[in-house]
């Protein structure tokens, strides 16, 4: 039996459920319940361009966005292209970014700092900051805002 069994939480294990006494209920998937959970696939969300001053070869894809009503988060992917930018600008609330492709660079805290695929960047609200794309292909980064800052 599972441990979280054992505290009385019902489990989920690599596609197959239990209940709290450890029994199989049933796979996942045929609950009814998984089919309402968005699942989707960066390459079916278009990519808008980024047209605010100062933001030079960026666009972005709304991954969770106003349509899919999330309590507190939207998470958005950016790809900025070879030699482009984001503004250098801050404002009241935090990002949270991940970078998945790329090289690049933040600058924040009064200095530039390198990133690649795995950096990840708290950007603190009032902190001024700007991404810069210094690599020879796309830079590509995952952000997250609250939905509220929208
Ligand atoms: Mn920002």
């Amino acid at each position: 039996m599972d441990n979280w069994a054992i505290l009385g939480i019902p489990v989920f294990s690599c596609g197959r459920r239990f209940d709290t006494g450890g029994n199989q209920v049933y796979p996942l998937g045929e609950s009814g319940k998984e089919e309402g959970m968005k699942v989707a696939h960066n390459s079916e969300i278009p990519a808008a361009k980024m047209d605010v001053p100062g933001a030079e070869k960026v666009t972005i894809r709304w991954l969770v966005g106003e349509k899919d009503d999330p309590p507190n988060f939207y998470m958005r992917e950016f790809e900025i292209e070879q030699g482009g930018c984001s503004p250098r600008h801050e404002h009241d609330y935090e990002h949270e970014v991940y970078v998945l492709e790329g090289e690049g660079s933040v600058f924040g805290g009064g200095g530039e700092k390198p990133l690649r695929p795995g950096s990840a960047v708290l950007v603190q609200p009032g902190e001024e900051h700007q991404f810069r794309n210094t690599g020879d292909g796309p830079l590509r980064f995952l952000c997250l805002v609250p939905k509220d800052a929208t």
